[in-house]
């Protein structure tokens, strides 16, 4: 079998000889354990923390060790009664061909319902994260204006659209005019704005202010940045800002402070938080598994009736997860980014 492993720890933004390709022989299931040829692997931005030795709500990848994340692949043997050969299953089976992973942490899949690479992003760990941190933490309510970064990727485009759903006012931003047609056009966003566009938190919010009249109720925090920078002075009294990730400073490590040369901020934020009366809160989609049934009972359907639209970027062969996944960082994705492994 094929697998990548983290050769060394990068300083900043990853590059191709922080990764390493190797072989090894195929591993054996042990009791309870099941074998499986991964067909399709996920690229997420949680990878990037997993390669910095710093403290985080996970361990880091130990140098040598291989990448981790997530994949949907065939059982080849199985030791677990819920799974035979020819299953479908998702299962963390790490940047690599084949996996053994115990059968209670593997979920079977029916090919026949929905295409399996959905099961890494509308229909898995993203939309969820979408779904859940909008609903949940968001909490929107008709007439109110959401604004979303990274607006085309998985967890964006699930917001914006369930959002929509919910009749607010929702606003994109992406990075570059096709991104943002595919916003408007593909996911139904009221308008998107091309953050590449605009220099600075400054540019940033006064464009936003003609695109958010009314001022902005949701903040749904995937990038920090110039975006926070320019959202803030526009929320509204009782504004609520799930806070799902900070992207454009992963690369600056844990902390990342100024890391895009922002102004020192943190005042202005503090108070407006306290004079809007902001609900701001952070959160990480593995402590809700309980609340995926019901993810998919609300969603599942509208993906099926094509309410719920989705994208997805096909990086072909295990080699390229590096160039993908330093694409994934740079924004060079349109849509879920996943490897074709098989
Ligand atoms: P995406 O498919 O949206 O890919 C990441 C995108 O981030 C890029 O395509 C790019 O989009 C955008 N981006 C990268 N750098 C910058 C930058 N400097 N400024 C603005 N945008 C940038 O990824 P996901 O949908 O998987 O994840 C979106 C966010 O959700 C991430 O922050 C991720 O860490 C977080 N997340 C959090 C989880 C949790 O449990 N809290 C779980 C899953 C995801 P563009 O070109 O449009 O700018």
């Amino acid at each position: 079998m094929k697998h990548i492993v983290l050769a060394h720890r990068p300083g900043g933004a990853p590059t191709e000889d922080n990764f390493r390709l190797e072989e090894s022989p195929v591993p054996t299931p042990g009791e309870g354990e099941v074998l499986v040829r991964v067909h399709y692997m996920s690229l997420d931005p949680y990878m990037r923390g997993r390669m910095d030795d710093a403290k985080s709500y996970a361990k880091p990848v130990p140098v040598g060790g291989t990448m981790e994340g997530g994949g949907v692949g065939e059982v080849i043997a199985s030791n677990h009664p819920n799974f035979g050969p020819g299953d479908f299953v998702l299962g963390m089976f790490g940047w690599a061909t084949h996996g053994v992973q115990p059968g209670d942490m593997l979920r079977k899949l029916d090919p026949s319902l929905a295409p399996i690479t959905t099961a890494l992003g509308v229909l898995g760990m993203p939309g969820f994260t979408g779904w859940f941190g909008l609903t949940e933490i968001g909490q929107p309510k008709a007439g109110e204006t959401l604004v979303v970064a990274a607006a085309t990727g998985a967890v964006g485009s699930m917001v914006g659209q369930i959002a929509k759903a919910r009749g607010c006012r929702v606003v994109g931003v992406a990075g570059g005019p096709e991104k943002c047609a595919m916003a408007v056009e593909q996911f139904g966003f009221d308008a998107c704005l091309d953050h590449r566009a605009y220099a600075d938190g400054r540019e940033m919010r006064a464009a936003l202010a003609e695109v958010c009249p009314d001022g902005i109720d949701i903040y749904f925090e995937n990038v920090g940045g110039k975006v926070l920078e320019g959202v803030m002075p526009l929320m509204n009294v009782d504004g609520r800002i799930p806070v799902c990730g900070v992207i454009s400073w992963y690369n600056a490590g844990a902390l990342g402070a100024n890391a895009g040369g922002e102004t020192d901020q943190l005042p202005k934020f503090w108070r407006s938080i306290l004079v809007n009366r902001l609900r701001v809160q952070g959160f990480i989609i593995a402590d809700y598994w309980d609340r995926f049934a019901e993810f998919m009972n609300e969603v599942a359907p509208m993906v099926g009736s094509g309410q719920v639209k989705y994208a997805e970027d096909i990086a072909d062969g295990l080699e390229n997860a590096p160039g993908a996944f330093i694409g994934l960082l740079q924004g060079r994705n349109k849509g879920k980014q996943i490897v074709k492994v098989i």
